[in-house]
């Protein structure tokens, strides 16, 4: 007997959380169940998080958390829930299987059979945003080595364990070169410690392309957070429906399984939805608890189901479905079909399915890491970077001056070009004069300075390098 906490959720979570619990409850599966409320009522009463406090005890006692889609109320001051579990519990890697039903459900990728693992608690999802100047606000795209490392490793075990044979990374490390570089650099290390696993990388643009029009060339694709949110509605749409596909979020104590759609609040309380999405979570989830018996026999049965026709409304296709069923016949349907194997599609086997189990990340040696010089962002209404050049190099000292202006990124002082469109938002980057380190007392010299020049500073920058290597972008253009 296993316990764990479920929440019903908003729009059709309830129908298709009731569904996923009585075909897994017949098939066997040994749960005691704790639910608890979230989502938009919480919500509504005043609780930003979408959560009672409460609720987090029950779902960090109980480990395993199984989650209908939840409506996250539309405007300001509400953060959604869905991103505050994965990070408040450490859920690191959401794995999402997006498999073909051909020919029982309409595909224009009959062979496609892959696995997205994305990223799950860093990258733009942090969340951190500021607005900075009257026209510029940004968002700040963390990525650490231990997310980079737990992702990816997590990753190469998974193909090992499921007996797939290639690992695709995709990122934007052309553009992104210290990110999603990192995620790329880490990638290519860990490949090395599994030469039987096929490994490459692509760049996301042209890969995401590719992914849509060949999904059968990829095995295993795992990416940094925002590209894989993104990409796993795609495969899953492209398997047929959005309704098909379940995602699990794993952490090193908790985890929870979940539908990749949302709460389709128009489709709910008629009993029209697709329970399959929760269902594949829960499937996901009995496999994580060692119950991978009754994953397999409900695996089996649903395959069966999908292969007899019986099909909701997202997939019923006149000729190919044989009858159209709400919700709850659909659970019916995969329940009389429990012991029964599919006969055109293939049978699952989940003998080797049991939850991975990674080493813990370890801390590396710090490195050298040498102050080369600061960028200061600055907040001015004119639009000629000589002009600003003029007003900076007064805030200077004598062992730090003005190297560069940019604005967006691209360089317009020294040598910019008349054509560059100019925000109010400019990176004034400080270099030595001499040498390449400057002392960390000389910023608060030189952000004085531009309080007395009546000059708007922002923020800061500091520019490190690490064992010599530069830890920070050079300007476009520069
Ligand atoms: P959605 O996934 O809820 O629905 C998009 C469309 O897909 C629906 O109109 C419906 O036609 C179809 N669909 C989705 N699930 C289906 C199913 N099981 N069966 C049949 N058809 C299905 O996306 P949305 O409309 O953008 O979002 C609605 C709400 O869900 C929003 O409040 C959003 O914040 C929330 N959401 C929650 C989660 C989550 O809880 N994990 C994920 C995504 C969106």
């Amino acid at each position: 007997m296993t316990k764990i906490t479920i929440a019903k959720g908003d729009g059709i979570g309830p129908e298709i959380m009731d569904a996923t619990l009585e075909i897994i409850i017949a098939a066997g599966a040994q749960l005691e169940i704790d639910e608890i409320e979230v989502g938009e009522k919480v919500y509504l009463a005043g609780n930003t998080s979408g959560i009672a406090a409460e609720a987090w005890g029950t779902i960090r006692k109980n480990k395993i958390f199984l989650k209908a889609p939840i409506t996250t109320p539309q405007g300001g001051g509400y953060k959604s829930l869905n991103v505050t579990t994965r990070k408040f519990l450490g859920l690191y890697s959401n794995v999402r299987p997006c498999m073909s039903l051909h020919p029982f459900v309409s595909t224009k990728h009959p062979v496609m059979d892959l696995v997205i693992i994305r990223e799950n608690e860093e990258d733009l999802y942090a969340g951190i945003e500021h607005q900075q100047t009257d026209e510029v606000v940004q968002c700040l795209k963390l990525i650490s080595r231990p997310g980079c490392e737990k992702i990816v490793r997590y990753a190469f075990e998974y193909a090992k364990q499921q007996n797939r044979k290639k690992v695709t990374c995709f990122t934007k490390d052309n553009i992104m070169k210290q990110t999603d570089g990192l995620f790329h650099q880490v990638f290519d290390e860990i490949a090395k410690e599994y030469p039987e696993i096929e490994n490459e990388h692509w760049i996301i643009d042209i890969g995401a392309a590719k992914m849509a029009d060949t999904p059968e060339a990829f095995d295993v694709i795992v990416m940094p957070n925002l590209y894989g949110d993104v990409l796993s509605d795609v495969a899953a749409q492209i398997t047929g429906s959005v309704g098909l596909a379940g995602s699990a979020n794993i952490g090193e104590e908790c985890s929870m399984f979940e539908a990749i759609h949302g709460s389709a609040p128009r489709r709910a309380g008629q009993n029209l939805a697709n329970p399959s999405g929760l269902l594949q979570g829960a499937i996901m989830m009995l496999n994580h608890i060692g119950q991978s018996d009754v994953a397999e026999k409900v695996q089996n049965a649903w395959l069966k189901t999908l292969e007899d026709g019986t099909h909701t409304y997202d997939i019923f296709k006149e000729g190919t479905s044989m009858q159209k069923v709400g919700t709850k016949e659909f659970a019916h349907a995969v329940i009389a079909n429990i012991g029964q194997k599919p006969s055109l599609l293939k049978p699952v086997n989940y003998a080797n399915n049991a939850a991975l189990n990674l080493p813990k990340y370890s801390r590396k040696t710090a490195k050298t890491k040498t102050l080369e010089g600061v960028d200061i962002f600055v907040h001015w209404a004119g639009t000629d970077p000589n002009e600003l050049a003029e007003l900076i190099k007064k805030i200077e000292t004598k062992d730090i001056q003005l190297s560069m202006i940019t604005n967006r990124g691209i360089k317009v002082w020294p040598d910019g070009f008349k054509e560059t469109f100019c925000t109010d938002h400019w990176r004034c980057r400080f270099k030595p004069t001499t040498g390449n380190s400057i002392d960390k007392s000389k910023i608060i010299v030189l952000l004085n300075n531009a309080l007395l020049e009546n000059i708007d500073t922002i923020k800061t920058e500091n520019l490190y390098s690490f064992d010599g290597k530069a830890g920070y972008s050079l300007g476009q253009g520069q």
